[in-house]
């Protein structure tokens, strides 16, 4: 595997491949790295001659200073995970180097779909997360982009921004993987205290009990089974919200909507989990 570390040796190295007809596959990550982006990177492989994986901490969109400090870094491990699973290239570039003092920032109107949900919590987030997948697609300029379903409205914003700005670019989605009993893999799993780690596991089960709450209760009860059933000594339950999965606007009625998805945060001690569950997806 090559590691890169700037925009122009990375530009003149996919510009080789370009030439000689390759295609490009991209998976963007902040890096501790566990088997949720391998899975996307195994999934680029599959569809792609060359497989590019970015690791970088994007400061713009942490709007908590706490939260980027606590990422944990570790570039050696990360390395070696690529490696093995066959990655072409790590693209590991320095915040100077994504933005450059002349660097000219992307924004651009997110529809409402940065209000809800993360959007409430976090101001300021989608904004600097769309700001740099953009200017990651800019370097890059993969034909496919992919992206965890563990990030639901992170992808559903950046699918827009791709449909909206008409750009090349298509996204795959990749399904969550997991921990044997259900908790999503995320890289802030590891700073979970063990008893609290031991009943982590509550959150999936939730998500998976209240899609059968929906086949005899109303949306609404539902939500407040959910956010009572999610509300247990250590954890406290942010949000709870069943909503459209185009729109990401709450449903009131299950039976009618055609694609609907529960999305949840949940502060786990001091560790802010997300989690959602796809209930029903009409094609
Ligand atoms: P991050 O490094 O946390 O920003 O995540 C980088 C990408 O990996 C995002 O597209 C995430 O949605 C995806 N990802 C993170 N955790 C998982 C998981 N458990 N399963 C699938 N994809 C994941």
């Amino acid at each position: 595997m090559k590691v890169i570390r700037t925009i122009k040796d990375i530009q003149r190295e996919l510009n080789e491949m370009r030439k000689e007809g390759k295609t490009i596959g991209f998976s963007p990550t902040m890096g501790a790295l566990h088997n949720g982006h391998s899975s996307l990177i195994a999934q680029s492989i599959e569809n792609n001659d060359i497989s590019v994986c970015s690791i970088f901490v994007n400061p713009t969109q942490f709007n908590e200073k706490s939260d980027l400090e606590k990422y944990r870094r570790n570039l050696e491990s990360d390395m070696k995970i690529l490696d093995e699973i066959g990655c072409d290239i790590l693209f590991a570039p320095t915040a100077e180097e994504v933005y450059p003092p002349d660097f000219v920032s992307f924004s651009m109107d997110l529809s409402g779909l940065d209000d809800l949900m993360e959007g409430k919590k976090r101001p300021g987030h989608f904004a600097g997360m769309i700001e740099v997948v953009h200017r990651l697609l800019e370097i890059v300029d993969p034909e496919h982009i992919y992206m965890g379903q563990k990030d639901f409205q992170q992808f559903s914003i950046v699918n827009y921004m791709l449909k909206t700005e008409r750009m090349k670019t298509e996204l795959v989605v990749c399904p969550i993987v997991r921990e044997e009993d259900g908790l999503a893999m995320s890289s802030r799993n590891t700073r979970l205290e063990p008893n609290i780690r031991k009943r982590a596991s509550n959150i999936y089960k939730t998500l998976k009990a209240s899609k059968d709450w929906l086949k005899y209760i109303p949306v609404k009860y539902a939500v407040d089974k959910a956010m009572n059933a999610l509300d247990i000594s250590d954890f406290e339950p942010e949000y709870f919200e069943i909503v459209d999965g185009f729109t990401l606007k709450g449903i009131e009625n299950y039976r009618k909507s055609d694609y609907v998805v529960a999305c949840t945060a949940v502060w786990a001690g001091d560790v802010r989990l997300i989690d959602n569950m796809i209930y029903k997806k009409d094609s």
